[in-house]
């Protein structure tokens, strides 16, 4: 855990969040300022600033977590595609140092813009 990262904190339960999934190694929880209804961020519990910072094990979760919640996210919300979004440094606009990936829903003409 390093202190001054919010993800850390809410990964420790210090900062409340909405979790849709949980298991050893990552929490998935809703992004409080959301692209899209449903915009959730998995977010690994071991800290990593990004991609550049990640171990290979994490990494290759990180994926498999990513399809397991597409899935369920198809399912329930019935949405027409699924975005994943992973910024690494600020020119690529990440803003959390915490390694995340975005699943971002999108329904068939939306106006969403990632
Ligand atoms: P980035 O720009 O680094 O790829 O994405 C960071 C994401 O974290 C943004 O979409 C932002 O809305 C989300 N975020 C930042 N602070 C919090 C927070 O305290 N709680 C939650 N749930 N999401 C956050
Ligand atoms: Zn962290």
């Amino acid at each position: 855990m390093q202190s001054s990262c919010i993800f850390c904190k809410i990964i420790a339960g210090e900062i409340p969040s909405a979790t849709i999934y949980e298991d050893g190694d990552f929490k998935v929880i809703m992004d409080i300022s959301p692209a899209a209804k449903g915009h959730a961020i998995i977010l690994p519990k071991k800290h990593s600033a990004n991609l550049f910072d990640l171990d290979n094990e994490t990494a290759e979760k990180a994926l498999l977590v990513a399809r397991k919640v597409a899935v369920a996210m198809q399912t329930e919300l019935n949405c027409d595609g699924i975005n994943l979004l992973q910024n690494n440094g600020e020119a690529a606009g990440q803003t959390v140092f915490h390694f995340h990936i975005h699943l971002i829903p999108r329904y068939n003409g939306d106006p969403v813009q990632i």
